[in-house]
């Protein structure tokens, strides 16, 4: 039996450690790592490590990208080469789009799974045309006094031949080189952080201007399979910045899943930043009625079963009949 899910939001903590997925920049050969303000559940602000959502919805961006390249889904020129223009940079669509803006929005939803799912704003041919977004994420916000930030020294080393070394050295002043020895600080965060994301999967395919699906069932429930996977995949693999050196250690991951049948009641999505948030938001859910469920997890390894049974058991509600 499937379930027909309109909305679906997680909530969770994940610990993770001695990662650099959010730095802001340099100022020297010191790179900054990024701290906010904010209030906590004790009353209080709180400065506290974070990591902007743009860099989840990326890193969800990429796992959908290759997971539609794996199955099969329509990407258009521009996402097919993971361009940031997305269907902008596909000049094939663009010069051959329909005039008017409710065709147009179906003429994308039916070429670009991509654009469909982390929407677009079509600025290519003096339009603009958003889709909005299926997947939002919120700031990762480390919570109050479980995160520490700090600075570490790391040196690039030169050569030691003192010729080379002379040669390095002229080929820096002649051109402004990075060769030659180096030192310079990295941050790096451990620690007990709060992530939301929530998911319109009843807007698969949903064409926001005609109110009606520019998309078969099936090809829906493709996109959502793909989409649930690439949210899976998004816990369990934070790539970001400084990967290389500094793939961070996801020690645990613990928290709350909620799911509604239908656009009219909400898939409860309250923040990990609070103590309790997976009692309170089961008894959100329970209270809401209206179809609304939930599941709680206390591992790794059940996040991902939680998930898992999402994916091979839903299929996208529709907002409205299919006319
Ligand atoms: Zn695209």
């Amino acid at each position: 039996m499937s379930t027909q899910i309109a909305s679906l939001s997680i909530s969770a903590r994940a610990i993770l450690d001695m990662h650099s997925l959010n730095n802001e920049g340099g100022e020297g050969n010191q790179i900054q790592t990024r701290m906010v303000d904010i209030y906590g559940a004790d009353e209080r602000m709180h400065n506290v490590n974070a990591i902007s959502g743009d860099m989840l919805k990326h890193i969800q961006a990429q796992h959908f990208f290759e997971l539609a390249r794996a199955q099969g889904l329509p990407l258009c020129a521009g996402c097919a080469r993971f361009d940031a223009n997305r269907i902008n940079a596909d000049n094939a669509w663009v010069s051959a789009m329909p005039a008017k803006d409710p065709e147009a929005l179906d003429a994308l939803l039916r070429h670009c799974a991509l654009d469909d799912v982390a929407g677009i704003l079509m600025t290519a041919g003096g339009r603009s045309l958003p889709r909005k977004s299926v997947v939002e994420f919120g700031w990762v916000v480390g919570v109050p006094t479980l995160v520490e930030s700090n600075s570490y020294f790391h040196v690039k080393y030169a050569q030691r031949d003192q010729e080379r070394r002379a040669a390095d050295a002229s080929a820096r002043e002649k051109e402004g080189s990075n060769l030659g020895q180096a030192i310079f600080h990295r941050p790096a965060s451990s620690g007990v952080y709060a992530i939301i994301c929530h998911l319109e999967l009843g807007r698969i395919g949903y064409n926001d201007i005609t109110q009606t699906y520019a998309l078969s069932e099936e090809e829906r429930h493709r996109r959502a399979t793909a989409l649930l996977q690439s949210v899976t995949h998004t816990f369990l693999e934070l790539n970001g910045a400084m990967r290389a050196t500094q793939t961070p250690h996801l020690v645990d991951l613990k928290g709350v899943v909620t799911w509604s049948p239908s656009g009219a009641t909400p898939a409860p999505l309250l923040s990990p930043l609070m103590e309790d948030y997976q009692a309170e938001t089961a008894r959100v859910a329970h209270a809401l009625g209206g179809g609304a469920a939930s599941a709680t997890f206390d591992s790794l390894g059940a996040f991902a079963e939680t998930l898992r049974a999402r994916v091979d058991d839903t299929i996208p509600a529709n907002l409205v009949p299919v006319r």
